[in-house]
């Protein structure tokens, strides 16, 4: 379904591709078997995978005519904070329907959605459904004021949006030919789903992160309409091991997880996806999904804003520096 749809440019490619070579022996591997694909580093409104997905779907708004875009989520939502930045890079307005109460202080990605300027209107504490409506009206709203609404999906994760990681895979790919697996988190689903679609379903690991209900029907939606009229692979590699007491709540493994890759690597993970992700790497690992001699890489998301929005990672931050104090 590429070649149909047309994409704007909203940052420089490709992401550098980097050894890991002090993590991978920690974790039992080769020191040139892990390798770090840094869609963190993507240079807009501080980065991640969320960029890749929306120069689909903003090109597809600014074919459509649209002048404002909109977009939902969790008041972290590294989502929204991304739709935020590519609003202002093309000129259009953005409005951010979050699910919360106003707070006072903004903290993490919400401090950067008000500096980006967008707008935002708060849903309250609602669940999926109730926001999906509050959204129909926002965009209701914007359309009888003749703003020129687009609605971009929840993640940025239609089928349109996961092409951003068809691209992606298929930049990997030329830099890590013989690549046998990518470790990836999993929200919404369009990086795993667009991953696939490039490298095979044998060579991407997803991680559940507890964002959706249902990965397995969720990825599989994304991937039937990726491959149409191909059928969809059937048994996409997917971990829904790590997500614990919940989507927001930090687990034990994700904090061991982050505590390794800064210390081994200087690599920074945020405790939402890169922290999972990265502990459900740690347990392909040790059961022997992952093994020494093939290469491996982990896809870092991005997220990083996300931490400093996260009172419970913050709180723990605090007792390991605690700990430290000489
Ligand atoms: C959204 C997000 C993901 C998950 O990507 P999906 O395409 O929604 O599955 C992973 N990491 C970070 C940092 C994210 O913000």
């Amino acid at each position: 379904m590429h070649e149909e749809h047309r994409k704007v440019t909203l940052a420089s490619w490709p992401t550098p591709l980097e050894p890991a070579p002090r993590l991978a022996r920690a974790l039992g591997l080769g020191p040139d078997d892990l390798w770090i694909k840094r869609d963190g580093l993507i240079g807009l409104g501080g980065g991640g995978n969320k960029v890749r997905k929306l120069e689909w779907t903003c090109g597809q708004a600014l074919a459509e005519g649209a002048r404002t875009l909109v977009t939902s989520g969790a008041p972290q939502s590294n989502h929204a904070r991304l739709t935020a930045a590519a609003g202002a890079r093309l000129g259009m307005d953005v409005v951010l329907v979050l699910a919360g109460e106003p707070t006072g202080t903004a903290a993490g990605n919400l401090a950067l959605d008000g500096l980006l300027g967008a707008r935002v209107v708060w849903a309250g504490a609602v669940d999926g459904a109730e926001l999906a409506a509050v959204l129909d009206r926002v965009v209701a709203g914007l359309r009888e004021q003749d703003a020129a609404p687009a609605l971009i999906p929840f993640g940025g994760s239609s089928p349109v949006g996961a092409l951003g990681y068809v691209d992606g895979g298929r930049e990997l790919l030329a830099q890590a030919p013989d690549l046998a697996t990518a470790v990836v988190a999993l929200g919404s689903g369009g990086t795993m789903a667009g991953l696939v679609r490039a490298l095979g379903e044998d060579r991407v690991l997803g991680v559940h992160c507890g964002a959706v209900a249902d990965p397995g029907h969720t990825l599989d939606l994304l991937l039937t309409e990726l491959y149409a009229p191909s059928p969809a692979p059937r048994r996409p590699r997917l971990r829904v091991d790590q997500v614990g007491a919940g989507y927001s709540r930090l687990t034990e493994p994700v904090t061991e997880a982050v505590l390794l890759a800064a210390r081994t690597e200087g690599l920074v993970l945020d405790p939402v996806y890169t922290g999972r992700a990265m502990a459900g790497l740690v347990a392909a690992v040790r059961e022997g999904e992952i093994r020494p001699g093939d290469r491996t890489v982990f896809v870092h998301t991005g997220g990083l804003p996300g931490l400093f929005g996260h009172h419970e990672a913050l709180r723990r931050a605090g007792e390991v520096l605690a700990a430290r104090v000489m």
